[in-house]
C-alpha cells in the first residue's frame, strides 16, 4: 500500500490497514481494536480508552477487570522493565549532554527521562514532565508522522494526541533552557515518511519554539518491516534540509551509520 494511495484515499484502504495491524498483533494475544464495551469499565491512561468487561484483555494486554475492578498498571503497580543503558543519551537525545546530565545527579537523585510515543493522557504527562523538570531529566518524543492516515497506517491509531500533548509539553519549555527539557524525534522510513511528512511536523515544532531539538533518525530494516531497504542518504538529506528551511535551529540526523545508496 504506497503513501499517495494511504493519504488521498484512506476511506478505502483504512480496513486493509486495520486487518494487517490485527493480524501483527494477534501473535502476541492481542486484542487487534481496542475494545469498547458498552458495560466496560473505563481506562483512560492513554488514547484508546479501552472500555473492558472480567476477562477482557486490553489493547496494552497490560489492564483488565477483576472482581469488578481495573488492575495492572496503577499508582501502586508498574509494567516496567528496565536495562542499564551505559550512554544515557541514545540516539534520540543525543543533544544533551551526558555530563549534563551527570551534573543533575548525586547519590541520593536519579535523573528521569522519558521516551514516549505520546499518547497518553494529559494529566499523566504533566506528572512525567513535573518529574524530569524536578529531576534534570528530558522528555524524548516520537513524532512518527503529520499525515492522520499514514500515522493509523503505521502505528494503528490516531496522531491527533500525540501532537496536542506535545504542544502541552512545549508550554514548560521556559522553566528550564539546559539541558533541553523537550527533544522530538521522526523515523525516516523509507517510501513512507517523506520530506513533505518531515516540513509540516518540522513546522508544527518550530511554531512552538524554533529551539526544540530534532532528530532524524535512519531506519534499519527488522520485526515485520524488513521487506523495506535501510533510509537512504539522499533521503535522509533531503528531509534534515526540509526541517532546517521550516525556521528548526537544532536538527540533527541520527543513526548516522545505517543510510546508504539504496534508493
Ligand atoms: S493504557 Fe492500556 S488499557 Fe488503558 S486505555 Fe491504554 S491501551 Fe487501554
Amino acid at each position: 500500500m504506497c503513501l499517495d494511495y494511504i493519504r488521498r484515499h484512506l476511506e478505502e484502504v483504512s480496513s486493509d490497514i486495520y486487518e494487517a495491524h490485527g493480524k501483527s498483533r494477534e501473535v502476541f494475544k492481542l486484542p487487534a481494536r481496542p475494545p469498547k464495551a458498552e458495560d466496560g469499565i473505563s481506562c483512560h491512561l492513554c488514547l484508546n480508552e479501552c472500555r473492558l468487561l472480567e476477562g477482557d484483555v486490553s489493547y496494552c494486554g497490560l489492564r483488565g477487570v477483576e472482581g469488578g475492578k481495573l488492575v495492572g498498571a496503577s499508582a501502586e503497580l508498574g509494567n516496567v522493565s528496565w536495562y542499564h543503558d551505559p550512554l544515557p543519551t541514545n540516539c534520540v537525545a543525543d543533544c544533551v549532554s551526558p555530563l549534563q546530565l551527570a551534573e543533575a545527579v548525586d547519590e541520593h537523585t536519579s535523573c528521569i527521562c522519558w521516551e514516549t510515543n505520546g499518547s497518553m493522557q494529559p494529566a499523566l504527562l504533566k506528572q512525567a514532565a513535573e518529574l524530569s523538570l524536578d529531576s534534570g531529566g528530558c522528555i524524548k518524543f516520537d513524532l512518527k508522522a503529520w499525515d492522520e492516515g499514514l500515522h493509523i497506517a503505521l502505528c494503528g491509531v490516531s496522531n491527533k494526541r500525540t501532537f496536542e500533548n506535545f504542544r502541552l509539553l512545549a508550554g514548560y519549555i521556559e522553566r528550564r533552557l539546559s539541558p533541553p527539557f523537550l527533544v522530538a524525534s521522526t523515523l525516516l522510513i523509507p517510501g513512507y515518511v517523506d520530506r513533505e511528512e518531515v516540513s509540516e511536523i518540522a513546522t508544527f515544532i518550530s511554531s512552538l519554539d524554533a529551539s526544540i531539538p530534532y532528530a532524524l533518525l535512519a531506519f534499519h530494516p527488522d520485526f515485520l518491516m524488513a521487506d523495506l531497504p535501510a533510509t537512504s542518504l539522499h533521503h535522509a538529506q533531503e528531509c534534515l534540509e526540509a526541517a532546517k528551511a521550516a525556521g528548526l535551529k537544532r536538527v540533527r540526523l541520527g543513526n548516522i551509520h545505517l543510510p546508504g545508496n539504496n534508493y
